[in-house]
């Protein structure tokens, strides 16, 4: 509505603050990129390209999710020749997934959240399969399968929902996988399980509260004296791929190529709110 201030929960102060997957992959990456894109809620448009990308990755979660639900696929499947095609060659590749018994409860689109302080944790799991005596968690990434297993284990995604699935659960960190399924991998698609240890566990609530503490931190200092989150080193060459380059005059840097390598990194998709 014109005139209307739409004022982010990240300026109300006390507010009850949504933190996800992607939060924690900014607020790690550059807290200054956190800044503008969740407080300021600043958005960059998107190519035709990357449109047409992230609407054929989103159709394809619709198309799982309503045959999970057991509701018509036909006019999702009408949308991309694509969708058919990436559908039948999991249905093939993996049919164990699509397999229930009566030991098995299976949600798609499952939701879990966990409270810390004045922060909620958002987990949205594509399909997670309980059994008895194990817990997996599945995501479907419509992108060939990436170079390298040890960032898919440093991922936020992975992180956070196992972390979440152990703490509002029963399940132990030895008895919960993610399982990454890459739909586009040639010939047919492609899996990365990655399994969980208490150790993990630990390790990953003592890096959760310590970004909690630093967010707090940040958060504060914004409010109380206007002060902006901290920018990234210039000399990570993270810049030189940031949609805020310009924002933050950093062009001009002759900064190395980032020698990180994160899952986003994959199909470069711009910024936007959750
Ligand atoms: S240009 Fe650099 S400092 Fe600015 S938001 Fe992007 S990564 Fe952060």
């Amino acid at each position: 509505m014109a005139g209307t201030l739409i004022t982010s929960s990240y300026l109300i102060p006390n507010a009850v603050l949504r933190i996800s997957q992607r939060h924690l992959k900014i607020l790690e990456t550059c807290p200054r990129q956190f800044e503008y894109t969740f407080c300021d809620r600043l958005t960059l448009p998107m190519s035709p390209q990357q449109q047409s990308k992230t609407q054929l990755g989103s159709d394809f979660h619709l198309l799982m999710h309503q045959r999970e639900l057991g509701l018509p696929i036909e006019p999702i499947l009408a949308r991309s020749p694509q969708l058919n095609t990436w559908m039948q060659a999991m249905l093939q590749t993996a049919p164990e997934l699509f397999q229930t018994d009566a030991q098995t409860w299976r949600e798609s689109e499952h939701v879990r959240t966990l409270e810390i302080g004045n922060y909620l944790f958002t987990a949205i799991y594509d399909l997670l399969i309980l059994q008895p005596d194990r817990a997996d968690i599945i995501d479907w990434k419509t992108y060939p399968l990436p170079r390298s297993k040890k960032n898919l284990d440093l991922d936020w995604q992975t992180r956070l929902y196992l972390y979440l699935l152990v703490e509002t659960s029963d399940y132990p960190p030895k008895q919960i996988a993610f399982t990454y399924w890459f739909i586009q991998s040639i010939p047919q698609p492609k899996s990365v399980k990655i399994s969980y240890t208490l150790k993990q566990h630990r390790q990953t609530k003592t890096d959760l509260l310590a970004l909690l503490g630093q967010l707090t931190t940040y958060l504060d200092a914004n409010q109380a004296n206007r002060e902006p989150f901290p920018q990234v080193a210039a000399s990570t060459g993270l810049c030189q791929h940031c949609n805020f380059v310009a924002r933050c005059g950093r062009e001009q840097l002759d900064s190395p190529a980032p020698d990180t390598f994160t899952i986003d990194d994959l199909h470069q998709i711009p910024l936007l709110p959750i």
